[in-house]
């Protein structure tokens, strides 16, 4: 699909949806294609923790992997991004900071194809870190969707379960090391209870509702 858009300098691609939706898979057909067509790649994934040292492999869902450079901020891309590189492909978007943006402007601006895959959503279904940003700047996105777990719909939403319960709306954003689990789940089917489930809020208006963008827990 992107692979057919041709700028004569560089451009931003970014491939949206929830988990499950198959993000890893096609950032990656999108490597191999730019590999098989002797483009210079290099492929980031941001991490949470630093517990994996060295090159960590991008797995999608379906077992295919590559290898992919391990960093936790946008600093770390520009300083570890190869003067040689003419694709530049990030995985896990959603957990790096609003530098992101920036940077892989800059890089666009100098020539580089950058392609970005995240979850544009959280469990509330919010907005997700730097990625409304993204998916502004880009030149092309990709929405995937998932199938819900419960009815068969193609899910937009990410159920977060927590020892088997929907999460409450007030949960933290990113839970490293947590108890809980994720399933794809149309909107109809989504759950965030708040703590009040007994008061309306209107959005934008509830005590408990929280800015577009840029939610991190
Ligand atoms: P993402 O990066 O968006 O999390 P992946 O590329 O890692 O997705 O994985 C997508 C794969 O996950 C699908 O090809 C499918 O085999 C598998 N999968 C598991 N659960 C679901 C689901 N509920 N809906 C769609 N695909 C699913
Ligand atoms: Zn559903």
């Amino acid at each position: 699909m992107s692979d057919g858009f041709q700028a004569s300098g560089g451009w931003i691609e970014v491939i949206a949806g929830v988990m499950f939706s198959g993000k890893s898979e096609e950032l990656l057909r999108r490597v191999r294609r730019a590999t098989i067509a002797r483009k210079r790649v290099q492929l980031f994934k941001s991490l949470l923790d630093d517990r994996y040292a060295g090159l960590y492999r991008v797995s999608s869902h379906d077992g295919r992997t590559s290898e992919a450079i391990p960093v936790d901020s946008a600093q770390q891309i520009a300083l570890r991004v190869d003067p040689g590189a003419q694709v530049v492909a990030i995985d896990e978007a959603q957990f790096l900071d609003a530098g992101v943006v920036a940077l892989v402007t800059s890089l666009a601006e100098r020539g580089r194809r950058v392609v970005l895959a995240g979850t544009d959503t959280d469990f509330r279904g919010e907005p997700f870190g730097a990625m409304p940003q993204l998916m502004a700047v880009a030149e092309v996105v990709t929405k995937l969707h998932a199938i819900c777990v419960l009815c068969g719909s193609p899910a937009s939403r990410n159920q977060r379960l927590i020892d088997g319960r929907p999460a409450p709306y007030d949960s933290p954003t990113i839970m490293v090391g947590g108890t809980e689990s994720y399933e794809a789940r149309c909107r109809a089917c989504h759950q965030v209870p708040r703590r009040d489930e007994g008061q309306t809020v209107l959005p934008g208006f509830g005590a408990g509702v929280r800015g577009g963008t840029g939610v991190r827990g």
